[in-house]
Parts: structure tokens; C-alpha cells; sequence
């Protein structure tokens, strides 16, 4: 039996990065992990984000900017390609091959670090004096390891259509959505959220005729509206997806090759058939079989660990972090909560910002926000000014042929501290890391006003937003 300091569950970016950082620090760590590779023959660590989320999401929709550039934007610089074709099994497999360089790149950080990298499914056993045993079982054998700390990192899983079985055939998840053979001439998305429309954004470029269809009333509400607003009309008219705001699904049934939908807007019940349908109406906490009463880990009504603002639950020296605790489901909250809870063990400060979480949307233009939205400052009160720019003259952005979108700094009445800042444009996934530190660092927008920024740079567009706050924009 082996015991260790500390033993983190999952090995998705909260409890893979939690692990390194505890090793780090000096403690004996173990890292417990059941994720298995595409084939399902070998183990692969990296979690949802790795293997089936962040990564393999992206590498596609790389790829299919690539067929769309190539398809319909290269032309405009003079250069003309006589048949753009598209080699779907060579483009997932292109995928397959960036997932598993960075699947393989956890256990190198792993012997590296020398955390031990234990394969299996984890589950609590119960406590023996300062030790807190697990079982982990891995197909038929199983083991067990005790541990002084836990940190759980169990992550999450895909909400269930209620009385929908996903077969990852016609009808699929985020896992069959990353995976298709071929492009379907016709797909249907349920959910327009993030995964929803990045996936959706994927099919569309390839060349499927894309219908979305959401429950609730407004697109993307976690938004602030003027950028989503903007999406709305970009994604709607210009690249012609079929977002159908309000749409209640009634019944979904899968035939053949086909997939036939109900379901009920302004009151009509209408039927669509798709060749295939993807379900992404978010994800729920992942503590599948891990037997938290043994310890008395205690679970909030929706599913996820109930922790304090320090991931610590109600048991001495049980941690939880990442997507199966409160906050947003994002990669980079669950690694900072890992190094958090890793340093805390230790005895030191450390603190995670929940209110200065950068979020994206790699849609084309993409969608980037930190901070409060309009909506959210008016709700609770909060005297605000805002400056916004458009990417429309700004020099980079007409290069690159993408001059489209908007920044918005929104900054306190008074104080001119900078309270959010909204973005759909090129490359704004990139740009955030300026108005997130700006937050952090509780910058106003005359800071960033009074800033160089590199001409010509798609930042023009953040420095003209913020010498807008104060009605001085020099360019727009
Ligand atoms: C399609 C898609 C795209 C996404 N894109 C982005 C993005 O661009 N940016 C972003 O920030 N976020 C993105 N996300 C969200 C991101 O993947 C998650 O927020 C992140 O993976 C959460 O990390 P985690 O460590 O909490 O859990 P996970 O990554 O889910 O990892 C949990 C790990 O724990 C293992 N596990 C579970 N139970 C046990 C057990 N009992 N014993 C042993 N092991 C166990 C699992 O096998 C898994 O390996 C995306 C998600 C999806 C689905």
C-alpha cells in the first residue's frame, strides 16, 4: 500500500497542474487517474480539456479556417486555388495527433515532477486515523493508496437530453461531435452556447447547412449584449447559421441515417430532420462512483462539491476544484484553483479571482470578455462609463481581411477604474490578456489610454476603446 501526502483524483488541467504544484512544494503526490485514449486500449491523461474539449475544439476549428480561407477569403489578396478540397479523416486525425502529443506531454511533467501516475478509477474507502484510504481499480485489478490530502479534480460530463440516448452515431455529444467521418449536409445543434456554437462554427465552415436550436429567449446571456447582439448578426446573416432562439425541444427521434426533431416555437410545433444531431446543453459535476459519503464530502442540489472560497469542502484536508465545484467550467480556473489548494496545503496565502475570469468564444470573429457586462453593472447599480471602438479602420485588421467588431471598456463613473471589457473581432482571444491584467492590476482606462501600443496592432482597437471612455478617441 502506498501513502502520500497528497493524492489528487483526475488529471484534467485542475488536478494535473494541482499535482505538479504540490510536487513542487515538496510533498510526496500521487495523481489518480481513469481517462482513456479515443481507441479506449491506453491510458490518457489531460482530462475532458486535453482529450475531448479545449484542445481537440480548437484544432478543428483551426482546420476549418483554414477550408474557409482557402474556400472563399484568398481570393480578395489575388490568389486563386482551382478545387479546395477537404480530407476529413485527415484533418481528425491531425487532431488525434495534437492530443496525443499533449496527453503524453502530462505524463512527461508527471516523471519530470515525479508525481506518481497511478491509472484507475478512484472512490473513497473511508479514514484511518490521519489517512484517507482510496480504492482504485483499474479494469479488473484493484489497489489502495492513502493520503494525508485529497484534492478532488473529477471535472464534468455532458448534460443529458432527458430520454435522448446519445450513440455518438446520429445523434451525438461533444466527444461524436469531434469525430465525424464525413461533413453532414445537414446538422442540427442543441444549444447555443459555448461548445454549441464552436462546434456549429466547425460544420458550417466545412460546408453543412447548420441549425441551432435554443431554449431560452437571448443569445449568449452570460454576454454582455451589445457583443452578443453583434454575433447574433454576423453568425445569422453573413455565415447564414440558423440560430432559432426560444426553440423548445419536444421529442427527438433517430431513424436510419436520420435524425427527425420537434420542437415548439411562438406556440407552432414544427419537425426538422438532420443527418446528424449534436446535444450541447452544458455539463454537469462528474463524482460518478466516487463514494463520497465514506468521508462525508457533501454535495450542494445541482450535483457539484460544496466547497468554501478556497476549494476546501467540509472535511479536514479534502479539497475539490475544477468544473465539479462552483464557478465557470473553464480550463484555466480549474489549473489556478490547482496551484491554490497545492500552495494552501502548504501552508502559504494564495487567492483565485472567480470575478476576473476571462472568457472566449473562438467563433469567426471571436467572442472575449473579463469583467461585468452593461447589464450586470445596471442591475446592480453601479455608475458607469464606456468607450467603444471598431475594428472596422483599424490597419491590421483590414490586412488580415478581417475588419470586423468591436471592443468595449466599461469603467467606473468616478473612479475611472475599468470594471469589463467586451470584444468580438479578430484575434480577441489573444487580446484579453491585456484587459485581464488591467483588472487585476485595478487599472483605469486612462492607464490603458496613456499606454504605446504597437502600430499597427488589432491593441489599437483596446487603446482606442479606452480613449473613447473619455470621448477622445483620435481614430474612430
Ligand atoms: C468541447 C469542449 C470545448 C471546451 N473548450 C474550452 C476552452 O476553449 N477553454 C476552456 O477554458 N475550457 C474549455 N472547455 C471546458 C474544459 O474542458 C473544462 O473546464 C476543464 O477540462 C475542466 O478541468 P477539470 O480538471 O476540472 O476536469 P476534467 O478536464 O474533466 O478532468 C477530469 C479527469 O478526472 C478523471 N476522473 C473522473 N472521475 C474519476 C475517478 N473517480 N477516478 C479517477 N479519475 C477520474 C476523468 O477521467 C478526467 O480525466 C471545453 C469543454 C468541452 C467539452
Amino acid at each position: 500500500m502506498s501513502e502520500f501526502d497528497v493524492v489528487v483524483i483526475g488529471a484534467g488541467p485542475g488536478g494535473y497542474i494541482a499535482a505538479i504544484r504540490a510536487a513542487q512544494l515538496g510533498f510526496k503526490v500521487a495523481c489518480i487517474d481513469a481517462g482513456k485514449n479515443k481507441k479506449g486500449d491506453k491510458p490518457a491523461l489531460g482530462g475532458t480539456c486535453l482529450n475531448v474539449g479545449c484542445i481537440p475544439s480548437k484544432a478543428l476549428l483551426q482546420s476549418s479556417e483554414e477550408f474557409h480561407k482557402a474556400s472563399h477569403e484568398l481570393e480578395d489578396h489575388g490568389i486563386s486555388i482551382d478545387k479546395v478540397k477537404i480530407d476529413i479523416p485527415k484533418m481528425i486525425a491531425r487532431k488525434d495527433a495534437i492530443v496525443t502529443k499533449l496527453t503524453s506531454g502530462v505524463g512527461f511533467l508527471f516523471k519530470k515532477n515525479k508525481v506518481e501516475n497511478i491509472h484507475g478509477h478512484a472512490s473513497f474507502k473511508g479514514k484511518d486515523g490521519e489517512w484517507y484510504q482510496i480504492e482504485v481499480t483499474d479494469d479488473k485489478n484493484s489497489s489502495e493508496v492513502k493520503a494525508k490530502n485529497v484534492i478532488i479534480a473529477t471535472g464534468s460530463k455532458p448534460r443529458q437530453f432527458p430520454s435522448v440516448e446519445i450513440d455518438n452515431v446520429n445523434i451525438l455529444d461533444n466527444v461524436g461531435a469531434l469525430d465525424l467521418e464525413a461533413v453532414p449536409k445537414k446538422l442540427g445543434m442543441i444549444g447555443s452556447g459555448v461548445i454549441g456554437l464552436e462546434m456549429s462554427s466547425v460544420w458550417n465552415r466545412l460546408g453543412s447547412e447548420v441549425t441551432i436550436l435554443e431554449a431560452l429567449p437571448t443569445f449568449l446571456p452570460m454576454a454582455d449584449q451589445q457583443i452578443a447582439k453583434e454575433a447574433f448578426k454576423i453568425f445569422t446573416k453573413n455565415q447564414k447559421l440558423d440560430i432559432k432562439l426560444g426553440a423548445k425541444v419536444l421529442e427527438v427521434h433517430s431513424k436510419g441515417k436520420q435524425v427527425k426533431v420537434k420542437y415548439e416555437l411562438d406556440g407552432k410545433t414544427e419537425e426538422v430532420t438532420f443527418d446528424k444531431l449534436i446535444i450541447a446543453i452544458g455539463r454537469v459535476p462528474n463524482t460518478e462512483n466516487l463514494n463520497l459519503d465514506a468521508v462525508g464530502v457533501t454535495q450542494d442540489d445541482r450535483g457539484f462539491i460544496e466547497v468554501d472560497e478556497n476549494c476546501s469542502t467540509k472535511v479536514e484536508n479534502i479539497w475539490a476544484i475544477g468544473d465539479v465545484v462552483r464557478g465557470p467550467m473553464l480550463a484555466h480556473k480549474a489549473s489556478e484553483e490547482g496551484v491554490a489548494v497545492a500552495e494552501r496545503i502548504a501552508g502559504q496565502k494564495p487567492h483565485v479571482n472567480l470575478d476576473i475570469m476571462p472568457s472566449i468564444l473562438y467563433t469567426t470573429p471571436e467572442i472575449a470578455w473579463v469583467g461585468k457586462t452593461e447589464e450586470q453593472l445596471k442591475e446592480a447599480g453601479v455608475k458607469y462609463k464606456k468607450g467603444t471602438s471598431s475594428f472596422a479602420p483599424n490597419g491590421r485588421a483590414l490586412a488580415m481581411g478581417a475588419a470586423q467588431g468591436t471592443v468595449k471598456v466599461l469603467a467606473d463613473e468616478k473612479t475611472d477604474r475599468i470594471l469589463g471589457v467586451h470584444m468580438i473581432g479578430p484575434m480577441v482571444s489573444e487580446l484579453l490578456a491585456e484587459a485581464v491584467e488591467a483588472l487585476e492590476f485595478s487599472a483605469s482606462s486612462e492607464d490603458i489610454a496613456r499606454i504605446v501600443h504597437a502600430h499597427p496592432t488589432l491593441s489599437e482597437v483596446i487603446h482606442e476603446a479606452s480613449l473613447a471612455v473619455d470621448k477622445r478617441a483620435l481614430n474612430g
